[in-house]
């Protein structure tokens, strides 16, 4: 008998990158073949069935959205991060980045008075200093007073392809440019004791809900990421799967305080 490569999808997990992967996939004209093409991943989560996160994917509402600008495979990866920021933040846009074209759907979605797109990058490639803020206003206050809802734009691919981005998409030579105070970045270092030099791009869009005052969606991410790399380096390291590991913790113990905090709010029929 052959195993397929990959389960059948579980409806909620179409989402803006799943999305992108499948229409990325139909234009290649070979085949991609990823670290470990042998092996029967889930096609919800891209672990192996053995190793599937599904029933433990994090439901947390934001006000915060991300539109991610992906490098030509990055949405094949099955290390991709930008998947678990889709998996967590409902309102997660993905598009193929190119030099010479622009989907049409981007330039509505930057466009859109209801949110205030920040490109997410280092200051110092800024041209032109006044367009970079180091602080965004909360998400909660676009409830109801007008303000805008705050949307991310993250780069995702490598360094050098994200330089490009900035460079050369003139659509977002007029948005502000949000840049991660060093103090927020070494706190959170601190906090997890890693010395990593570059973030993953979950990671950036946790410390972006967070700078927007989206603690517990921050949390939730930063839970996910981890129980998702936990899991991913069990199965290239071939180590023994450990469901009750701190991370694990972590994120059952922050789904239990979102359905709590769920239950106690008054049912909300105005929108
Ligand atoms: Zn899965």
């Amino acid at each position: 008998m052959t195993l397929p490569s990959f389960n059948p999808p579980q409806p909620d997990t179409d989402h803006a990158v799943s999305r992108l992967r499948t229409s990325r996939l139909a234009a290649s004209s070979k085949p991609y073949v990823a670290r470990g093409a042998g092996l029967v991943r889930c096609a919800g989560c891209r672990l192996i069935v053995s190793h599937c996160i599904c029933d433990l994917r994090p439901s947390v509402p934001t006000r915060v959205g991300v539109c991610l600008l992906m490098g030509d495979i990055e949405a094949l990866k099955p290390s991709n991060t930008g998947w678990l920021i889709a998996d967590v933040v409902a309102d997660t846009w993905a598009f193929g980045w190119a030099r010479t074209a622009v989907a049409p759907e981007l330039l509505t979605l930057l466009a859109d008075p209801q949110w205030q797109p920040y490109v997410v990058f280092p200051a110092e490639y800024a041209e032109a200093q006044q367009r970079v803020v180091t602080e965004v206003p909360a998400a909660a206050q676009g409830d109801g007073s007008g303000g805008k809802r705050p949307l991310f734009v993250l780069l995702d691919g490598t360094w050098s392809e994200a330089r490009k981005m900035f460079r050369k998409s003139p659509y977002l030579d007029r948005l502000p440019v949000l840049s991660l105070h060093p103090e927020q970045v070494s706190s959170y270092r601190l906090r997890r004791s890693t010395q990593e030099h570059h973030f993953c791009t979950a990671e950036v869009a946790a410390l972006c809900l967070a700078l927007a005052g989206e603690t517990r969606a921050a949390e939730s991410l930063v839970a996910w990421f981890d129980v998702f790399s936990e899991r991913y380096l069990c199965i290239r390291e071939q180590l023994p799967l450990k469901p009750d590991s701190e991370a694990h913790q972590r994120l059952a113990q922050l789904a239990e305080r979102t359905a709590g905090a769920d239950a106690l709010q008054v049912p909300q029929n105005v929108r």
